[in-house]
């Protein structure tokens, strides 16, 4: 884990980047996705940067119990009232593009099993 690795991401928590922030608290921001792939697409994203979760170790467990319950928080504050899908592509097979961890959550539509 790389806690000084600096990533597209690091930018938008640092506002160095615009984004549309829909909730930040001191260990996680979740911001809408630029590219939704869904009526609703945000993504929580840790502000301390593990690249992907297959570089999480166990010191990061707190920190990983914090972001399933941010996705639960933020599904919530936007209204996804009718479930949603939660997703971390990690690595190259798993389509991962930016090397800081990140879930996205989709919905507002129903979501077809299994993705691409
Ligand atoms: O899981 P993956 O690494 O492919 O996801 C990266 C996501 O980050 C993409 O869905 C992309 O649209 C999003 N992104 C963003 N804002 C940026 C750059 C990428 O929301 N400035």
């Amino acid at each position: 884990m790389s806690q000084t690795a600096d990533t597209l991401f690091s930018k938008i928590i640092r506002r160095e980047l615009p984004s549309e922030i829909i909730y930040e608290d001191n260990l996680a921001i979740a911001f809408k996705d630029i590219n939704p792939q869904a009526p609703v697409h945000i993504l929580v994203v840790p502000k301390t940067v593990i690249p992907q979760l297959s570089d999480a170790e166990s010191q990061d467990h707190a920190l990983m119990g914090h972001l399933l319950l941010t996705v639960k928080r933020v599904a919530a504050q936007v209204g996804l009232t009718n479930g949603y899908r939660v997703v971390i592509n990690n690595g190259e097979d798993g389509g991962q593009t930016v090397p800081h961890l990140h879930l996205h959550i989709l919905g507002g539509r129903f979501l077809k099993w299994p993705p691409g």
